[in-house]
Order: C-alpha cells, then structure tokens, then sequence
C-alpha cells in the first residue's frame, strides 16, 4: 500500500485518528520524516497533518511561556520575548531546516541531535499530551524523554515553562565540528537563578551524552546554594559525567565526549566564549 496524507483540523482529532491507527503518524515540519519518506525507509501507511492554529500558536508575552508543538526554530529565532532561546533554535542545521523544523518533532529527535530539547530541559518544561480525545495532560520534560526511549509517547501538543527572570540566567551551548551548522559533539544548557548572589533550583541538561537529553544532577548539586565563582565550578566541573551514557558515533566517539564535556561544562558557566 502506497503512502497516504491525511489532514486533522483539531488536535483532539488528530491525537484521536494516531490513537486509532498506529500506521499513522504526524508529519510536523518532515525535516527527520520525509527523509525517512525520500530514502525509502518509509514506504507505507499514513502522515497526518495538522492544521489547527493552536498547534503553531505561541504565548510569550507573560511569566509563563506556551508554544504550541508546531512552532518551528525560525519562529523561536523571529520572537524577542524568547530572546534568551535564539542561541538554542539558531543552533539547528541551517535556515531552510530551522523554517521547518518543529519544537515538537526536536522531542523526538534522536540523539546526537535534539538541541533544543536540552534547553526546554534545563527551563524545566512541562510537556503538553494529547492522547485520544480527551483534553492534554501535562508531564514533566524529562519524565516525558524517559517514556519516549520505552516506546510511550503520544501527540505532543505543546511545552510551557516558566521565563527565566534574568535573561543571563540561562545559558546554552552547542560543541560541534562544523560550524555553524554541524551536528552536536554535545550540547550543554543551564539554568542558574541567583538569590542574593547564590545559585538556587539550578537546572543544567547534556544533549548527545546519552540517549536523550539528561539533567546533569550532579552538576545541580555541586551548584546549588554556592556562588558562580572558580570553587564552585571546580565542584561542577568535578561532577559533570554523573549520569551520562555517551554513544560512538560519526562525529565523535564516547571517549572523547567525556573527555571534552568538564572542559565545555566549565566553558558555560564562566561565559567564556558567548
Ligand atoms: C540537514 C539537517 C540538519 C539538522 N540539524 C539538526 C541540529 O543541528 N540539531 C537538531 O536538534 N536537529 C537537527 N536536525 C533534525 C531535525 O531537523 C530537528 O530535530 C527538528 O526539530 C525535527 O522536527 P520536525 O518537525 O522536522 O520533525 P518531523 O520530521 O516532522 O518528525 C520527526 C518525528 O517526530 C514525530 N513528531 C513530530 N512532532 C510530533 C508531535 N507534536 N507529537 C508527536 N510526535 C511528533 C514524528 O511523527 C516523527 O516520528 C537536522 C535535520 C536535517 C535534515
């Protein structure tokens, strides 16, 4: 049976036309699946579309940012309110890709790619499902990622998370060979609110350190409640391979990931090189 294209003009529709028929499944921007569609990897069933506005809908004017799981790299990258984001959706492939590609379809992304996945991971994002008819739940990011690696998904709707107060507060950094549009060595995001010159609730994430995006907790632990300054980082640094599972892969092999990863974890958090 030849491939086939439907469209869904709700998301309720659409989350309930993947639920009913697992040989369906959502085109987002088709960066990652019409390659699949081109090299013949995907010969079958059907690509479903969405048209409702809400799924490419942004809301970023307030303390509490939702972007619809259709909202590609370039229109991250084209929004001020997410000015602190345009390092991360700038980081992926080149224009063309960034036109097209999507929030959600980078949740899926498998690693050595799925940049922006580590930053929606150090903002603490909550991820938006849809399955079936009923209205979307909500479940953090990382949760999210551990179930996609089980095979458990279902429609992403949406993330939401909360504005870093500082813009400063948030850092992003992708390590890649090529430049500027290589794929990731790694990718490292944190999140370091400052209460009277002390890091609070710090959140740092890794991209391509292991099969998903990861927290680097203990990189969290060793900042929390400390100040930025040279012990603190050295406690950082010290900690940074806590958790990862790095792959061999084209771009670089498991060995030199670890090997780089405190050098480029120390990097970001003295703002070196930004
Ligand atoms: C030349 C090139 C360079 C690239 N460079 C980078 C890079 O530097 N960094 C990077 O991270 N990625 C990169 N990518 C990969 C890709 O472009 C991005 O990860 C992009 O964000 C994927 O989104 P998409 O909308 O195109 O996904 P699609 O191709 O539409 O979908 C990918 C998968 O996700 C599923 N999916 C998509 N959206 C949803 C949803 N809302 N709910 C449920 N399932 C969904 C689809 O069903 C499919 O299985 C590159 C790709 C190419 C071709």
């Amino acid at each position: 049976m030849p491939l086939d294209v439907r469209v869904a003009t709700s998301m309720a529709e659409a989350a309930g036309i993947l639920t009913a028929d697992q040989r369906t499944k959502l085109l987002s921007g088709g960066t990652l699946m019409m390659r699949d569609v081109n090299e013949g990897r995907l010969l079958d069933g059907t690509l479903l579309r969405i048209t409702d506005p809400a799924y490419r809908q942004m809301n970023t004017s307030g303390a509490r940012i939702e972007l619809g799981a259709g909202v590609t790299m370039a229109m991250v990258s084209n929004n001020r309110d997410l000015a602190f984001l345009h390092a991360a959706a700038r980081s992926i492939g080149g224009p063309a890709i960034r036109q097209m590609a999507t929030i959600g379809g980078n949740l899926f992304a498998q690693t050595p790619y799925g940049d922006f996945a580590v930053a929606l991971l150090a903002l603490d994002a909550q991820v938006m499902v849809q399955s079936g008819y009923g209205s979307a739940r909500s479940m953090p990011l990382d949760e999210f990622l551990g179930a996609r690696e089980r095979g458990v998904s279902g429609l992403v709707a949406g993330v939401q998370f909360s504005k870093p107060q500082n813009a400063a507060d948030f850092r992003f950094r992708k390590v890649s060979r090529v430049k500027p549009k290589g794929i990731a060595v790694m990718s490292i995001a944190a999140h370091l609110p400052n209460t009277g010159g002390r890091i609070s609730q710090a959140r740092v994430a890794y991209g391509a350190m292991a099969p998903t995006a990861v927290r680097a907790r203990g990189v969290e632990r060793a900042l929390e409640g400390k100040a930025l300054d040279a012990a603190s980082i050295q406690a950082a640094k010290a900690a940074a391979l806590e958790g990862t599972r790095p792959a061999t892969d084209a771009i670089a092999s498991e060995w030199y990931r670890r090997e780089v990863l405190p050098v480029h974890l120390g990097r970001l958090l003295t703002g070196e090189g930004r």
